[in-house]
Parts: C-alpha cells; structure tokens; sequence
C-alpha cells in the first residue's frame, strides 16, 4: 500500500486544523529525506543507537513449554527486552532522533498509560532534547510510577484536567500545542496513527521488529511462520511485526485486540466495555485520520475499556484497518479474563511475566491453536512489570484459569 499519499484505501489522510499543517508538510518531507532515503546517514545512526542504547536486536526464542502443549512450535520475540522493557522505544527514539535532524529544539508527547511518555522521556535524555508530556489528571493519579520515570528522565509533566482527564483530553492538548509552536517543536505520537505522514513513518520505526523475527524465524525454525500473532491498541507493535511479511502469502496474521468485559456497547451511555475497534468499531475521523474508531450514532467517541491500559484506546491504526478489510490481516479478540489467564500461563510455563497487553495474543493462542499451524510466532511487545499491581487485583476476585492462591498474597500483606 502506498505510505506517500497517506491513503490506505478508504483509510489514512490529513484531517486537521489549517494551523498545522506546516508542520505536517515538513514532517511529510523529513521523513521521507530522512527515513525513506536514508539522507545524511539518518537510518544507520538509528539503527546503531537502537543497537547501543536499546539493545537490539531482541531475542527470537523458541518457548519449550509452550509448544510441548500445543504440540507446535512456538517462537517467542522479546520485546520485552528491549530497553524500557516494551517495543515502545523504537518509534520514540526514531521520532526524537528525527527532529533532531530537523532542527527542532523541543518535544511534546501524550501518553495515557505512561508507556509512551516514559519511552519518549528516556530517548529524550539520551539525545539531550527537552521534553513535555501532556497526561490527563485521571491517568496521572492512576500512573504514579510511570510519572515518576518520566520525571526521572528530566521530562516536564503536565496534567490536562479538561474533560474527563485522560487520554483523549491529553491528545488535544498537544496538538493545540504543536499548533501554536511548530517552529521548534515536534510531537511525538505514540502509534501508527494520526495524521499521514505518522501511520507510515511510525510503521517503519516499528519495521526492525519483523526484520529481524523473520530472519530470526528463517535461521531458528528452518522458514517462515504458518502464522504471525500480536495485540493490537494502535497498532504500533502490530505493524511493526506484520511489515516484512505481509507479502508472504503463506503466512497468516492476527492482530488480537481486547475484548474487555464484553463486545456489548451502551450506545445510550456511550460506553464500550472493549478497545476491540478492528471487530466492532465503525468508519470515523480521530486524531486527524479516517479510521475505524469506537463511535455512538453521533459520531461522539466512546469510552473504551480494557484491563490492559496500553489497548485502552477507541481508534486503530488506519493501515491496519486497511488490510483487514482487504482480509490480509484477521482481527479477532481476547477478553480480560482470557489476557489474565495467558499471563499467568506465561509466568508459570516459560518464566517470562509479560505485558498484558501481549497476554491478549498468548490468549488467543491458547484457545486456538489448532488453527494456527506448526510454526506459530507470537510477539511479546512487553514486560509485564508495570502491571503486577492491576493483576493482583484483578485476578483476587476472579476465578483465573492457571493463577497462584491469591488468597497467599492478600494473607502475607501483597508480597
Ligand atoms: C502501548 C503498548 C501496546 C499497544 O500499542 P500498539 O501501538 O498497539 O502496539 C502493546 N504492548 C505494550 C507492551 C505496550 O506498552
């Protein structure tokens, strides 16, 4: 599909304010100098500071247990290694890196969660930039650790109290500023969404994730993968994975999204129970892209749940929908229950606690993987770290296919 229109079919394109779209012009042109034809050596000192800095390349590796039970074989990419402990960084740092190639002085970024704003914090330190990160009241609240690492990092974090203080409040702010100060600032946006060129260029920060799992698969399993599993929220990680293989017709790819507690919506009260946009959402405009979003018959952008912060978001990445309507990508979805039971799994079978968000792909792979051939590669996008307090009380109350006594936990005061 084409990345220099900014269409993926019906998908993609400019839709913002006239105010910025000078900024969107000279961010079109760098990326495609500095990113697509490599100028100035740009591309190589990304790849070598994802090499010093970040860690990279991250392992393939071969999960023992796991492809005992599903009498598969099962691969494994670690991002979760990388440095940061999610694939985050890879855009953060490509984006970062860029502006400093343009001359800007200063970055914003928005995070929700805090995963984003922590990446863009530390590669900010790394390359001496200034950094601001909007994050909505709610989320700061909610988020402590996170904002303490940013902070840590040397980033400012400023609190967007309007609306109902997340997310999407905290999207609006930094693009109000990115308006108001296009001259020496870039905004880093944290998935493959947003205006053209962001899907495109943050895809191919992302890239390095199948370049490598394809070549590592290739070299550790003797061909490619039957089929190409990971969660999708934006889609970052997911692009990031399917790039280098979507012309392989003989490799099928699932992007898992969450399913919460329920595909249900509340029209009426403007609530979703899931982030699961690619199975239930509708054509719309968010954050200056058509896309498949989360929407009520008003076109007003449902709240959207899922146990896992980082897939808690109401749109997608317009690529991705494209080529899920074009039947190249399945979308399919894993609810919380089924994301908690494939951490636990994980932690337990091979010792590695990941993200929940990857638990989503892990999950889906437990309930089929009868479908998904001898050579199943699963993306880990993260460490599951930052969600060791969610999972502990999320699991409490539940009956968690495959958890530890939590009741142990609660007697011994948590830990
Ligand atoms: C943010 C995050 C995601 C979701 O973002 P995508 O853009 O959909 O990749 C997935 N996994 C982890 C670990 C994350 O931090």
């Amino acid at each position: 599909m084409s990345s220099h229109t900014g269409k993926f079919d019906e998908y993609g394109g400019q839709y913002v304010p006239e105010a910025l779209m000078p900024a969107i012009e000279e961010l079109e042109d760098a990326y495609e100098r500095y990113v697509l034809d490599n100028e100035d050596g740009f591309m190589d000192e990304f790849r070598q500071r994802l090499a010093d800095f970040g860690g990279r390349p991250t392992p393939l590796q071969r999960a023992d247990r796991l492809s005992e039970r599903y009498d598969a074989e099962v691969y494994l990419k670690r991002e979760d290694l990388l440095h940061g402990g999610a694939h985050k960084l890879n855009n953060a740092l490509g984006q970062v890196l860029l502006a400093k190639y343009m001359g800007k002085d200063r970055i914003i970024a928005e995070t929700g969660a805090g995963q984003h704003g922590t990446a863009t914090a530390m590669a900010c330190a790394h390359l001496g930039m200034p950094c601001e990160v909007y994050m909505g009241r709610r989320d700061i609240n909610r988020q402590r650790p996170n904002v303490f690492r940013m902070r840590l990092n040397g980033a400012e974090v400023t609190p967007v109290t309007v609306g109902r203080g997340t997310l999407k409040e905290a999207i609006s702010e930094t693009m109000r500023d990115w308006a108001e100060n296009v001259e020496d600032t870039h905004y880093v946006i944290g998935s493959v969404v947003g205006p053209h060129p962001f899907p495109a260029m943050v895809r191919d920060f992302q890239r390095v994730i199948s370049e490598e799992a394809r070549e590592q698969t290739r070299e550790k399993a003797g061909r490619l993968p039957d089929s190409v599993l990971t969660c999708a929220g934006g889609g970052s990680n997911t692009m990031g994975l399917f790039a280098e293989f979507v012309d392989d017709e003989s490799v099928d790819l699932y992007a898992v999204e969450a399913g919460g507690s329920s595909l249900e919506v509340d029209e009426a009260e403007g609530v979703a129970p899931n982030s699961a946009t690619l199975s239930t959402g509708t054509e719309g405009i968010l954050h200056g892209s058509r896309t498949r979003i989360l929407q009520d018959g008003d076109g007003q952008i449902m709240e959207s749940h899922s146990v896992s912060a980082g897939l808690d978001y109401a749109g997608v990445g317009p690529e991705l929908a494209a080529l899920v309507d074009r039947d190249r990508v399945t979308a399919v979805n894993v609810g919380d229950d089924g994301a908690l039971a494939g951490f636990h799994r994980l932690s337990q079978l091979e010792g590695i606690i990941p993200a929940l968000e990857s638990a989503h792909a892990l999950g889906y792979v437990e309930d089929h993987h009868e479908e998904l051939g001898e050579v199943i590669l699963v993306n880990v996008s993260g460490r599951g770290d930052k969600d060791l307090e969610t999972v502990l009380e999320e699991t409490h109350d539940r009956d968690i296919e495959g958890a530890p006594d939590m009741d142990t936990f609660e007697s011994t005061g948590g830990f």
